[in-house]
């Protein structure tokens, strides 16, 4: 592999382009005009304007980004997270110009795009599911019997679903028919696909996920978990590695679970496997076919570079290790920070007067910023991840704490002052939350 094209922005097109870089391997960035300043512009070898700065004529430009491939020549395509990263589509086209795309076979991108298939997929394979519909939903009555089946309160969630869209709670019988209408009207509009399926709403769930790598000669290991149980709309905004509430011997019954039922599948590259978790058991709710957001903290816990591992099994190598040689060191957390305000998460575009990033042992800024930078409206709010790693998680969460208030991000408003108020919290401090803590920790400060 000689040349990358990375398809995307911001501070996963650079974390892409530092692991090319440090193999070799020179980079290709496209860009929409809006991007033209972007440091993944300054930093990539070549670059490509793909068009204006909607993300539906550039980023999601497949055309142009096909043939930014092509007039550049490069060998292989790296989607990142969002944009085209988990278009079926767009990875086989990829492969049908004779590049190589760097993540899952087509028809698993494919099949996990599809909650419905995706579940089915793991029933067969023997993975725990949340207890719910057996695939989508013909009709209210049915969704009415499920929900008497398995006990309310429910969830009407969307086939086609992401983002936490099309997601629908009803706690009795009397709001069933109300989120099934509209569970399938957001559904429509959000995905242009109306099919729902029905889930048991878990009142106090953790979301803890595993990150798997395979390559192409049947070896399939995992990373660990990640816990990102702090969201916001079911937006993660916290993530931590390993998972405050698991033990090595939990870890390791989950993984071998889960690498046995990709083994099988014939699964490829990078991907992740999201569970809800309650009273010790595991409920497979989705999986990803790709590089993830908060991929870094199993990074800093296992002293691997995810990106690279991906660049290699994308090259037909074989992974080289087994999961006896992966070890996991201390604790990780990030602070994912975005351009909104703290309080009403409003929107915060515009320019950077000053950015300054924290430094030191075990700090680790993956970010786009920089001092006169304008951030653009047009995309996601994401400016950059405060990752650090301890020998233990009460030393990270003091890293976190002295690495926050080293941070200096002016001229926009960030969610930095979030962040800050949450490592000083008691019950974040013990480990102690589900996935509703956070709304309720924002609900009491405003
Ligand atoms: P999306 O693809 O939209 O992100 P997910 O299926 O990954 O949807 O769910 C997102 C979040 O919604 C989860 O992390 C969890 O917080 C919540 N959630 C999903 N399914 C359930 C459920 N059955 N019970 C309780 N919470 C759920």
């Amino acid at each position: 592999m000689g040349k990358v094209l990375i398809a995307n922005r911001g501070e996963i097109a650079l974390r892409i382009h530092r692991a090319c870089q440090e193999m070799g391997i020179r980079t290709v960035a496209v860009h929409s005009t809006a991007d033209a300043a972007a440091m993944h512009v300054r930093l990539a070898d070549e670059s490509v304007c793909i068009g204006p700065p909607a993300a539906r004529d550039s980023y999601l430009n497949v055309a142009a980004i096909l043939s930014a491939a092509a007039i550049t020549g490069a060998d292989a395509v790296h989607p990142g997270y969002g944009f085209l990263s988990e278009n079926a589509n767009f990875a086989e086209m990829v492969e049908a110009h004779g590049l190589a795309f760097i993540g899952p076979r087509p028809e698993h991108i494919r099949m996990m795009g599809d909650k419905i298939a995706a579940k089915d997929a793991m029933r067969r394979l023997g993975v725990p599911l949340v207890p719910g519909s057996r695939g989508a939903l013909a009709s209210v009555e049915e969704a009415r019997a499920v929900a008497a089946e398995v006990k309310y309160p429910v969830l009407i969630k969307a086939a086609a679903g992401g983002g936490g869209r099309g997601m629908k709670v009803a706690r009795s019988e009397a709001e069933i028919e109300e989120a099934w209408r509209v569970a399938r009207t957001e559904a429509k509009a959000a995905f242009g696909d109306d099919a729902v399926y029905l889930e048991k709403y878990l009142d106090r769930p953790r979301h803890i996920e595993l990150q798997v790598l395979a390559d192409t000669h049947g070896n399939v290991v995992h990373f660990g978990e990640r816990d990102c149980s702090l969201q916001r709309r079911h937006q993660k905004l916290v993530e931590e590695a390993g998972s405050p509430v698991l033990n090595a011997a939990e870890r390791d019954a989950l993984g071998a679970q889960v690498t046995r039922a990709l083994r099988e599948l014939g699964y490829r590259n990078a991907g992740t496997l999201e569970f809800l978790w309650q009273d010790g058991q595991f409920a497979f709710i989705e999986m990803n076919t790709r590089l993830q957001v908060e991929h870094p903290v199993t990074e800093m816990l296992c002293g691997i570079d995810l990106v690279k591992e991906q660049l290699r099994v994308a090259a037909g190598e074989p992974l080289g290790y087994d999961q006896s040689e992966i070890r996991f060191h201390g604790h990780a957390i990030e602070c994912r920070i975005t351009a909104e305000d703290p309080d009403t998460f409003a929107p915060s575009p515009g320019r950077v007067t000053t950015y300054h990033a924290p430094g030191g042992l075990g700090v680790r800024v993956d970010s786009a910023l920089y001092s006169g930078y304008a951030v653009p409206p047009h995309y996601d709010s994401l400016v950059a991840k405060l990752v650090v790693h301890g020998v233990t998680r009460s030393e990270a969460i003091a890293r976190l704490r002295r690495s926050l208030a080293e941070m200096v991000v002016d001229g926009i408003s960030t969610t930095l002052p979030l962040h800050r108020a949450i490592m000083e919290d008691p019950e974040f401090q013990a480990g102690d939350y589900t996935i509703h803590w956070l709304e309720r920790f924002v609900a009491r400060r405003t």
